[in-house]
């Protein structure tokens, strides 16, 4: 039982896959936003940002550097990551996800 983003992880439901690793996984978003859109997401259930404890430092930083290896290896150099904390900001999957997005110009602030 969870929420989508643990059945990908349980491979309940398919999700293409980019990388994955003890503690991480990464996969294509169902619905891109840009030509290159990733999410980032640990393991462990951590719902958003704000649900953080000093705990989850290390796992936390740890998605962030699989945020820079898969944007590098598609040869990205420009790119935004971002993580939505609540529903007002957009979230709509409670578990902490970093959106990894690419391949087009970005404007700030989005909207
Ligand atoms: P957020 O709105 O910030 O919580 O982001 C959730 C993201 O998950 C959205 O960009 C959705 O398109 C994406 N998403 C939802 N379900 C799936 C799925 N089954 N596989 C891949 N991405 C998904």
């Amino acid at each position: 039982m969870g929420n989508i983003f643990q059945k990908i992880i349980d491979r309940e439901i398919p999700a293409t896959i980019v990388y994955e690793d003890d503690q991480a996984l990464a996969f294509k978003d169902i619905n891109p936003g840009a030509p290159f859109h990733v999410l980032v997401i640990p393991k462990q259930a951590i719902a958003n940002v704000g649900a953080m404890t000093a705990a989850d430092e290390q796992i936390v930083g740890h998605c962030l550097l699989v945020c820079q290896k898969v944007a590098a290896e598609a040869g990205l150099t420009d790119y935004r990551v971002v993580s939505n904390n609540g529903e007002g900001a957009g979230q709509s999957v409670f578990h902490l996800h970093f959106h990894v997005l690419g391949g087009r110009p970005l404007k700030w602030p989005p909207g």
